[in-house]
């Protein structure tokens, strides 16, 4: 039985991971990116400092 990576729960036979877990983990990854790519642009520096106490995705 596996347990899912994200919650810790058992995620079924076969399973690393819940579909949900997996989709509210990338929605987090993205929305980092999102902020990497508008403090790259120079939307909001202040953006960066957010970012470097993210800490590793
Ligand atoms: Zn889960």
């Amino acid at each position: 039985m596996g347990k899912c990576k994200y919650c810790g729960k058992s995620a079924g036979l076969f399973r690393n991971e819940h579909k949900e877990c997996e989709a509210e983990h990338n929605l987090r990854v993205y929305g980092a990116l999102n902020e990497v790519i508008a403090a790259i642009k120079g939307a909001k520096s202040f953006g960066v400092i957010s970012i470097l106490s993210f800490g590793p995705l």
